[in-house]
């Protein structure tokens, strides 16, 4: 059986002699792993098309163990030259981001199109670390972790214009001061800005983020809490895959 659709390629992997094992977050069919066979004895389009951050139309033969990639044809090659090393690696960043953060298989065309968004929009930003953090606020938002910043995600008291606030990384939420008493752990302190600015980017489309840019300090804080979050996150659905496997 063949299918087609739409995808980026977020990892690309030598394997035996001429093949490539690939992962590709398709629009129609979720994250797909598959092999692509002789692939590296030629230097063809083909070929070009598994490449990593790679937007193309691919038809997948359903194979037995492993879907099978078997044509292709790109619709953009994001970072192409070497000149981009800077945007490549926050690029890599958010391809990464997305295998970590979504199963085989699982449809998500919200998603899909961010990542395509972020891709595109990468290659003209001010501020690519801006624009790969708003990305990341934005997909654990699609994810279902949408963090709680008007109210304290413990005891729902309206907080939005508390001065001191801190982030509850475990729950996704600011906390107020009263919940923080009781418990400091997985909590990190947010301030007003952090606040405001995270409300802003989760509106925002990132055509608009990515003419804009904040203070050095304050991206030190966004890129702390935004790490935190989302490490905390993937790490408990990796477990959840190792648990998943060793059954
Ligand atoms: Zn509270």
């Amino acid at each position: 059986m063949l299918y087609k659709t739409e995808g980026i390629v977020l990892k690309s992997m030598e394997y035996e002699e001429a093949d490539k094992i690939v992962t590709i977050f398709t629009k129609d069919c979720g994250k797909i792993t598959a092999i692509a066979k002789g692939v590296r004895k030629t230097k063809s389009k083909f070929g070009s098309s598994l490449e990593i951050l790679t937007h193309s139309i691919f038809l997948f033969y359903k194979g037995r163990n492993i879907d099978i990639v078997s044509q292709s044809e790109i619709l953009e090659s994001f970072f192409s030259t070497s000149k981009e090393v800077f945007k490549f690696a926050f690029a890599a960043n958010c391809v990464e981001i997305i295998n970590k953060l979504t199963e085989e298989r699982e449809i998500n065309v919200g998603l899909f199109n961010l990542l395509k968004e972020v891709l595109h929009y990468l290659r003209i930003s001010n501020d690519p670390k801006l624009l790969t953090l708003s990305f990341k606020w934005q997909t654990m938002s699609i994810l279902g972790y949408r963090p709680s910043l008007n109210h304290c995600c413990r005891c729902n008291k309206d907080i939005k214009d508390q001065k001191e606030m801190y982030f509850n990384i475990k729950e996704g939420g600011l906390i107020c001061n009263n919940c923080i008493a009781v418990d400091k752990e997985r909590c990190v302190k947010a301030s007003l800005y952090f606040n405001k600015l995270v409300r802003k980017i989760l509106i925002t489309p990132l055509s608009t983020i990515s003419n804009a840019t904040i203070p050095d300090e304050r991206m030190k804080e966004l890129e702390k809490i935004t790490d935190l979050y989302i490490a905390y996150h993937s790490e408990k659905s990796f477990k959840t895959d190792t648990f998943l496997k060793n059954l």
